[in-house]
């Protein structure tokens, strides 16, 4: 997703209200007059700052995902309706990142550097009244997704990260899938054996695939499939191929895994049914952190509420400082709602939503996963919680983008490769160790 427009240029100011009657109220006509005053000095104080830890040491290895996708729908009955969905994976060191000029980076430049250090993957999924051979949207779509996270461009490498994590195979005691929901029958006790990418269900028989665990069928009917359906497998797809390099990194050199940093566009999240790949995440990166390897992993939101609340929050805030919000902040001040119920992202994030106020200019929404002895789930979590922030933290001035307000220059990158439509695809195993012999 594009970094959007800078909000710190004043905007036109314009009555929104004044041309409409409303009930002759004093409680309403007050309220109607206080919306058009606006005055931010009304807004108490925030007083949550703290500031950063001792700083670490910079990360040298940065990776970077980002994907964009793309409804294409026919303006003549029957309406077909196909999304093309793009990734991209980048990898720059710091040389290469003191190479660009953060002002004005000339595109020549970034095309070198991403011809060399970049892995794309590309692929379409129908939506609505797209028939190939017989076969309804549904089932094309299962075929599809499952035949894109093979995508043999990226040498097979996104279905290994893919079984990797969801059969736990980085454990001494790799799991069968738990149990899902049969796209067939609706059967509740669907599974494959360990390191299975296909089967068949226990109770109908018919063909799984592994992709079908993260259940997209709940999103679709025969012959239509939700938008979110193409949006979730975007998602679902760069946090694979971010994973993939943490995956090479962990088998073949954890050295150099302690040198990366991964970024990816967008939170340290996973929804609704698709929160299936969230646990066996977490579980790893506790694992990682408990075996002495902690892997530096970051999201970065740039729309939402979370933006917007930090926009709120950090006017005159000091540079240098950061505030993690509580469960109960998050549902109060953020997504106003009662603060009851089940603590903020149990099933849902792998990350802790941490505000970062990088310097006078820069203020960023990162999500940073979260250490624990007390199982993968924090709500409440603390700085010294957060894995690695002090050698994030102490990375984070070489990343920041000239270009774009709150931005960060890998992003950017990354985005400039995946919303690219014919952009060369560098094999996926070579950016890893390219990645490894620049640093030897
Ligand atoms: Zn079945």
């Amino acid at each position: 997703m594009p970094y959007q427009a800078g909000k710190r240029l004043p905007g036109e100011r314009a009555s929104k209200l004044g041309h409409l009657d409303v009930l002759k109220s004093p409680l309403v006509q007050q309220l109607v007059q206080k919306f058009e005053e606006q005055d931010p000095s009304d807004l108490p104080p925030f007083t949550g700052w703290q500031p950063f830890p001792p700083l670490g040491k910079p990360l040298d290895i940065i990776f970077a995902v980002d994907g964009s996708w793309q409804p294409i729908t026919d303006e003549r009955p029957p309406y077909k309706s196909i999304a093309f969905i793009k990734t991209a994976l980048v990898n720059l060191d710091q040389v290469g990142l003191s190479q660009i000029d953060k002002e004005t980076p000339h595109p020549f430049a970034i095309r070198d550097l991403m011809s060399k250090s970049a892995a794309y993957h590309a692929t379409a999924l129908p939506l609505r009244h797209l028939y190939a051979d017989g076969i309804s949207v549904y089932n094309a779509v299962r075929q599809v997704i499952y035949e894109s996270v093979k995508d043999e461009s990226l040498q097979g490498e996104i279905m290994e990260t893919f079984k990797w994590l969801v059969y736990e195979k980085w454990s001494n005691n790799p799991r069968p899938l738990p149990p899902f929901e049969c796209p067939h029958c609706g059967g509740k006790n669907a599974t494959l054996p360990i390191d299975a990418e296909k089967g068949n269900c226990p109770n109908c028989g018919n063909e799984l695939f592994i992709t079908d665990m993260l259940g997209f069928h709940l999103e679709m009917v025969e012959e239509a499939a939700s938008d979110s359906v193409a949006t979730a497998y975007m998602i679902i797809h760069e946090t694979l191929l971010l994973f993939t390099g943490i995956r090479h990194f962990w088998e073949t050199s954890k050295d150099v895994l302690s040198r990366c940093l991964f970024i990816k566009d967008g939170p340290l999240q996973i929804r609704a049914q698709y929160s299936k790949l969230v646990n066996p995440i977490r579980n790893f990166l506790l694992h990682a952190n408990e075996q002495g390897h902690p892997v530096n992993l970051i999201g970065q939101e740039k729309t939402g509420t979370f933006v917007d609340h930090l926009n709120l929050i950090s006017r005159n805030a000091p540079a240098g400082n950061l505030f993690i919000p509580d469960h109960v902040y998050i549902c109060e001040k953020i997504q106003h709602r009662p603060p009851n119920g089940a603590p903020y992202g149990r099933d849902t994030n792998y990350g802790a939503k941490v505000f970062v106020t990088a310097n006078e200019r820069c203020r960023l929404v990162l999500n940073v996963p979260v250490k624990t002895s007390m199982g993968p789930f924090i709500a409440n979590p603390s700085i010294d919680q957060l894995i690695n922030i002090e050698n994030i933290l102490a990375t984070l001035p070489s990343l920041l983008s000239s270009r774009h307000e709150n931005a960060l220059l890998p992003i950017e990158l990354a985005n400039s490769v995946a919303s690219l439509s014919t952009y060369p695809s560098a094999q996926v195993l070579r950016l890893f160790a390219d990645a490894t012999v620049k640093k030897k």
